[in-house]
């Protein structure tokens, strides 16, 4: 069953400062952000009733426009009291939060400068992000740049082009994601969740010069931790993809989804994989 347009919904969005009717919930064509990609989102997770982190990714929302130069009208504080707002106008006991933010349409140079700064948050129901117990992940052909091209810790759409691109030549190739490597061949992270490997009993992700740093991806190394198992952030290649046991993804969407292969090898979903993966499930409930 296919679930309706994300702009023919009933319900209400908070849209600066206000709640407005789903379907009314819009911007002009020349608006800035839909031109030069400036927008800055995030994606957060309702478990019975509340937002897992939501401070953080109003946080989070905050450095997003911060490193694209540019200031949120409404502050951290301001913008939890408004998600919980929509959270219950909506009321949605499980489900996603899309908050947004962009350069308003006064202007259409490339510069910025004279811009209005609008934010709006939706939250609608969401179930799980793959249909997979574990999914099949194809190497992408696209690259995650270097810091010196764009500001890889921005959660800015702009970025999400190479994302969407990745994503959906893995899905013409049959696979359910991309793992993409970045600029200097490194493994780095999939379209929408951060990658850790198990090699000898350790857990090993990249470093965050390529990737955003996922909110999940903290969370998920803590509990790692309090379970004894060692993490290791470093660098790590392509080849070592061969001497992992187990691996697995993290997202706010995809919370800790077990990798069943990456392209022609097969890995099994182990016990650090599901350990890991009821962890989250019990504490985000909490
Ligand atoms: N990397 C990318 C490219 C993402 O879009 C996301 C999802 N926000 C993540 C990693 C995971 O971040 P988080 O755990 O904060 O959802």
């Amino acid at each position: 069953m296919s679930s309706p347009p994300m702009d023919d919904r009933d319900g209400v969005i908070w849209y600066n400062g206000d709640l407005v009717p789903w379907r009314d919930a819009r911007f002009h064509v020349l608006t800035h952000s839909m031109h030069y990609g400036n927008g800055v989102f995030e994606g957060e997770r309702v478990y019975g009733g509340k937002v897992f982190k939501l401070t953080e990714h109003s946080a989070r929302l905050h450095r997003s426009a911060n490193m694209l130069a540019y200031e949120l009208p409404y502050s951290v504080e301001e913008l939890d009291a408004a998600t919980r707002r929509v959270v219950a106008e909506n009321k949605l006991e499980a489900g996603y939060v899309r908050p947004v933010a962009w350069r308003g349409a006064e202007v259409i140079g490339v510069s910025a400068k004279g811009t209005k700064v609008h934010v709006a948050i939706a939250a609608f129901p969401w179930g799980a992000y793959y249909d997979q117990k574990a999914i099949r992940l194809v190497t992408s052909r696209w690259k995650r740049p270097s810091p010196e091209s764009s500001p890889a810790g921005s959660k800015a759409a702009g970025l999400y082009i190479i994302c969407t691109l990745a994503k959906d030549e893995a899905l013409a190739a049959g696979a359910q994601d991309a793992l993409m490597h970045d600029y200097k061949g490194r493994l780095s992270e999939a379209t929408g969740a951060n990658l850790f490997l198990l090699i000898d009993g350790e857990l090993h992700t990249p470093t965050t010069e390529t990737i955003l740093n996922g909110i999940t991806r903290l969370t998920v190394m803590d509990l790692a931790r309090k379970r004894g198992v060692k993490v290791v952030e470093r660098e790590i290649w392509p080849d070592e993809l061969a001497r992992a046991t187990e691996v697995f993804l993290t997202g706010t969407a995809v919370e800790v989804q077990p990798v069943g292969a990456i392209d022609g090898r097969e890995y099994p979903v182990g016990p650090v994989t599901r350990q890991l993966k009821d962890d989250y499930a019990a504490l985000v409930r909490m």
